[in-house]
């Protein structure tokens, strides 16, 4: 896949992509975009409330559920997927996790990095996902760094939209158009079928921030958006 841009997104769980950016993915995915989605856990404790209700659940197999969910998302929005299987609750992150994901960032040279927001006061798995990204991103650049592979320039890294962004800091400065992939986003949020109290509410998300895509200055044919805030500054050379 020479030539090929690729895009990274740490997820913490094994939904959490699909929720916030798979809008985006879909989008860059449908571009001819290499998107890799690193999910250190598959949010068996913390995030599969509807697996749980069914009688005679396991630990192990609501784990198999949301991989196999997980995993038919990736591919509806053209990604491919790898979960670190961390645990939740907490996501507990080892040396060895913490290398293998700056073999990613050094073998997939990413043009472009998405994560959670630094806080989040409802889960609190959600902001170690944010620092060991940042964590990864940092010691892949470093040429001291014992990770094999090259390492890597500065690709801008995006916070995707919390549950409930106020209570997280979260101040979107980006609002990218994602009415073309939002058929993928869709389906890939009905495939999620333990979290199904989930997918009207971010229907309705991606429409208020098309509502707000267009007020910002976007075309009309702006349906649905999803929100990010930038971590580092944008670098150009031209004001827009
Ligand atoms: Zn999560």
């Amino acid at each position: 896949m020479a030539g090929t841009s690729t895009m990274i997104v740490v997820s913490a769980h094994a939904a959490d992509f699909v929720w916030r950016a798979g809008g985006t993915i879909a989008l860059y995915a449908g571009r001819g975009w290499r998107v890799r989605i690193l999910c250190l856990s598959f949010g068996e404790r913390g995030e599969s409330q509807g697996a749980w209700k069914q009688p005679g659940m396991t630990i192990e197999r609501v784990k198999e559920i949301r991989q196999v969910e997980s995993a038919r998302a990736a591919a509806i929005l053209g990604a491919e997927i790898r979960c670190f299987d961390c645990g939740d609750y907490p996501i507990a992150l080892t040396q060895e996790t913490i290398d293998a994901m700056v073999g990613e960032f050094r073998e997939l040279q990413p043009a472009l990095v998405l994560t959670h927001s630094a806080a989040d006061p409802y889960n609190l798995d959600h902001p170690i996902a944010h620092q060991v990204t940042l964590q990864t991103r940092i010691y892949a650049q470093a040429l001291g760094y014992p990770t094999p592979g090259k390492p890597i320039g500065a690709p801008p890294v995006f916070m995707f939209e919390p549950h409930q962004p106020e209570q997280c800091g979260f101040t979107p400065d980006v609002l990218l158009d994602v009415t073309s992939a939002w058929d993928a986003k869709h389906r890939a949020m009905e495939s999620m079928e333990a979290q199904k109290h989930l997918w009207e509410y971010y229907t309705d998300l991606g429409r208020r921030r098309g509502v707000q895509a267009v007020r910002n200055g976007g075309p009309a044919s702006i349906k649905y958006a999803e929100a990010f805030e930038r971590v580092y500054p944008q670098v150009t050379g031209d004001l827009s």
